[in-house]
């Protein structure tokens, strides 16, 4: 693509509604596009539907921006725009281009409509290719409800030129739009920018257009879920497009560097969960404990509510947690399956479980005084290496199952756990023996 001018580019979202995912995607190439090429990146709120705006969804869109880091050097509210629109209007009608009509379409008085002068318009779509349309079709359409109010068609023409946008680059509905928007715009003598039409977002069937019943539609949810921004932005800019590498994890700056408008693919892009939650391991996997605890952390206050909570062994677990974690409902279902709890509360005991299934009470008991004696005299370092070389021989001699399994189980009180010598590391040695002691205690009493 030959690019002489400065370029300037722009996202022009209607607060009519929550701000779409897909349109995280239009914005970032708008986005990806201005910084590649030196340009300018413009946010313009197309707030003229009086009736549908609400204040929420414009704070929603630049929440989003912000959320994503789409850095914007440009910001307008269209609304702001009106007099400007009523004053080219005024022009139009002036030289006879537009003009005062009946609303022939549903008899409610007067619209003003464009001149068409029925052509053929064509333009070459930088992603959808050359389009050409006969606009003898659209007959004189209608660019205002009146003197005014000047409708979509004629300010987004307007805007576009004042505001020096080069590159058009938005969602593939507007396709039909663009031909009634080019003669809009050799009317008034400006010249036309370079279009480029976005194709959808399939749902995960494959085929029909991604709908709330698939997945979040709204970006914000995907904030709301858990999702790291940078894993989200990877996600999107790869639905339709690639760099062609094998390279899959992008930042923000490498998908910059990487994006060409051309390779966007003509056809949907699909949309598949899957790949948004491996990727946000990977940004997950970049963080330090640190960080990642700062990531949880919204969710751990039921667990500084448990009775032994504390800080100490909370920051111990933090690599665990991190190892199951794919993105924050992962750890939200450790929290509500109580996967978490043993670390905080006394498991409770169960004389029967804790014993290995081809060991004896009396065996168990036995290998745990064991482990007692070891532990009490161990005087060395605490942590899981030294505290495997310390009792993995005897269990080796004896049994791994009928030494490993109680002792484990006495520590976590569930089938599944991290393995022994973590959760002695963890849980420290006066927390461990407790827990094994009374295991032993309440083995001696058990009937069976
Ligand atoms: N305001 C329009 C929308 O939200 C976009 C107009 C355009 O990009 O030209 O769909």
């Amino acid at each position: 693509m030959d690019i002489d001018k400065k370029v300037v580019t722009r996202m022009a979202p209607s607060p009519t509604g929550r701000f779409h995912v897909g349109g995280i995607r239009t914005a970032f190439y708008n986005y990806a596009f201005a910084r590649k090429h030196g340009g300018t990146f413009i946010l313009r709120i197309e707030d003229t539907d009086k009736e549908r705006n609400e204040q929420f969804f414009e704070d929603e869109i630049y929440e989003v921006f912000k959320w994503i880091g789409m850095e914007y050097d440009e910001v307008y509210r269209q609304s702001e725009n009106l007099q400007r629109h009523q004053e080219v209007l005024r022009k139009l009608i002036d030289t006879g281009a537009a003009y005062e009509a009946e609303n022939a379409n549903d008899g409610s008085g007067k619209v003003i409509r464009f001149k068409n002068p029925n052509k053929q318009v064509s333009f070459n779509d930088q992603i959808l290719g050359d389009i050409t349309v006969d606009t003898t079709d659209l007959g004189d359409f209608v660019i205002a409800r009146n003197i005014e109010s000047p409708l979509y068609h004629l300010a987004v023409v307007i805007d576009d030129h004042d505001e020096g946008v080069t590159h058009v680059i938005r969602a593939q509905e507007h396709v039909a739009n663009t031909p009634r928007q080019i003669l809009l715009h050799e009317a008034l003598g400006y010249g036309t920018p370079v279009y480029a039409h976005v194709p959808f977002i399939l749902g995960p069937d494959g085929k029909k257009k991604l709908s709330k019943r698939d997945a979040h539609v709204a970006a914000l949810d995907y904030r709301d879920e858990g999702y790291l921004p940078e894993a989200l932005l990877n996600f999107l800019s790869f639905i339709g497009w690639n760099p062609g590498t094998e390279q899959e994890v992008f930042s923000k700056d490498e998908l910059v560097k990487a994006f060409k408008l051309e390779q966007v693919q003509k056809g949907p892009g699909g949309y598949n969960l899957e790949k948004l939650t491996w990727l946000n391991k990977q940004w997950l996997n970049k963080m330090t404990d640190d960080e990642f605890y700062d990531y949880i952390d919204p969710l751990c206050d039921e667990l500084r509510d448990m009775p032994i909570y504390s800080e100490d062994i909370m920051k111990k677990i933090i690599p665990i947690i991190r190892e199951r974690t794919s993105y924050l409902g992962d750890v939200k279902t450790m929290i509500t399956e109580g996967g978490l709890d043993y670390y905080f509360v006394d498991p409770e005991i169960d004389s029967k479980k804790v014993v290995w299934k081809t060991s004896t009470k009396e065996d168990t008991v036995t290998h745990l005084q064991k482990i007692i004696n070891l532990i009490t005299k161990y005087t060395g370092d605490w942590n899981k290496d030294n505290l495997k070389d310390l009792i993995f021989p005897y269990a080796e001699e004896v049994g791994k199952g009928d030494v490993l399994w109680p002792l484990r189980f006495s520590l976590s009180g569930r089938e599944k756990s991290p393995d022994p010598f973590t959760l002695l590391e963890v849980l420290g040695r006066e927390i461990a023996l407790k827990r094994i002691q009374a295991n032993v205690e309440a083995l001696k009493k058990s009937p069976v």
